[in-house]
């Protein structure tokens, strides 16, 4: 296809463990006896399922079994992804899961960085499972879980990341149009459809390869975006109605309580999203979107520019991520976690001025 990698970061060079052994994997198939096990985190986004899927498709051609396993359920928008019918869900499934887990000899740990990650019900099974395990990630400073670490935060998505170890191994073919369609969903859902500030011509170029192995980029943008129902829509409504501008400090700040989330009967993953409208703002640098839940508050952060969420996740709300794109949770009520979110942020943003 006449395509030179010429990227400065090629994964033989910066991550040559991690190549050799994934190299060895492929070189000795044949005597692989049971399946290699594919997961990603819990609450599975569009980069989760793409990169876990993409590499599937990519086994599946190469006559490798493999299965993939999510925690829990994953957004209905995404069930469109070829292979996606397929996937475990620990959470339904635990015996399966269980034993997928304990006789795996290859684990792949994808798009996340910790095993806590995978859910307090399956990090522990994996943590203790035989399997040699291969992480792909692109979180930043992952623990110490794995074999062999392709572990870079400068990357904007999983999904690039796989196919750039493909591609480099000049395999990538056979991820066909399946695989490919799997991952072209994972980079677009994990850049915004590449805005955000980690999209380099690399992106560009390994989304490339993508079109030529067939991809109907229109169909997926089709079926990830355009894809509310009405009840969905509505509750985007109310949120974006009640929503609060801190203006002098540039953060929009987003909620639904479980009362509006019950009255339109959303499901997990409805919301999904939700929290970049915030940025749509002008002047807004920081979009935090808070979703009461049973026992707990899930919080979004999203952010323009340098300012770090990662760090304001972890020192205010239990959680992590990226510099642009962090969550975290909140233990005491909806009307208490705002109020503190509002007097951090507040004083947070001062060093941005
Ligand atoms: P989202 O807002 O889409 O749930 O999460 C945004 C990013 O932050 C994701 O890349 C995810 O990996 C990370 N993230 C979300 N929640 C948590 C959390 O509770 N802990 C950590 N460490 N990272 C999180
Ligand atoms: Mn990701």
């Amino acid at each position: 296809m006449g395509f030179c990698l010429t990227f400065a970061a090629m994964v033989q060079k910066s991550h040559p463990e991690f190549y050799t052994a994934f190299t060895q994997l492929l070189n000795n198939k044949d005597q692989i006896q049971s399946d290699i096990l594919i997961t990603a985190h819990q609450n599975p986004d569009g980069d989760a399922l793409g990169s876990a899927l993409g590499l599937f498709w990519f086994f599946k051609r190469l006559g490798i079994p493999s299965s993939v396993m999510m925690p829990n359920d994953f957004p209905r928008f995404l069930d469109w992804m070829p292979g996606s019918e397929d996937i475990l869900i620990y959470d339904n499934d635990r015996k399966r899961g269980d034993e997928l887990v304990a006789n795996a000899n290859f684990i792949f740990i994808l798009d996340y960085n910790d095993l806590s990650r995978a859910g307090k019900d399956l990090c522990n099974p994996i943590g203790s499972a035989k399997a040699s395990k291969f992480m792909i990630d692109h979180h930043i400073a992952p623990s110490n879980c794995a074999d062999h670490y392709f572990s870079d935060p400068k990357q904007p998505s999983t999904s690039q990341m796989v196919i750039q170890l493909l591609m480099e191994l000049n395999m990538h073919q056979l991820l066909g149009k399946e695989g490919a369609s799997c991952l072209f969903t994972g980079i677009i859902t994990d850049t915004g459809s590449f805005r955000f500030p980690l999209v380099t011509a690399d992106t560009f170029k390994l989304t490339a390869a993508l079109f030529e192995l067939g991809i109907d980029h229109s169909e997926i943008y089709e079926k990830v975006y355009d894809s509310y129902d009405e009840r969905r829509f509505r509750m985007l409504g109310y949120m974006l109605a009640q929503m609060e501008v801190l203006k002098e400090a540039g953060v929009c700040v987003l909620y639904l309580t479980k009362k509006q989330q019950e009255k339109e009967n959303l499901q997990k993953g409805d919301t999904e999203g939700f929290v970049n409208y915030g940025l749509n703002l002008k002047g807004i640098l920081v979009a935090a979107f808070f979703r009461e839940d049973t026992d707990n508050i899930r919080i979004s952060f999203r952010s323009k520019g340098n300012v770090d969420m990662n760090t304001f996740a972890r020192q205010f709300f239990n959680g992590g991520g990226h510099l642009n794109a962090a969550g975290g949770s909140s233990y005491v009520s909806l009307k208490k976690t705002l109020e503190n979110f509002k007097k951090e942020i507040t004083q947070y943003m001062k060093q941005y001025e």
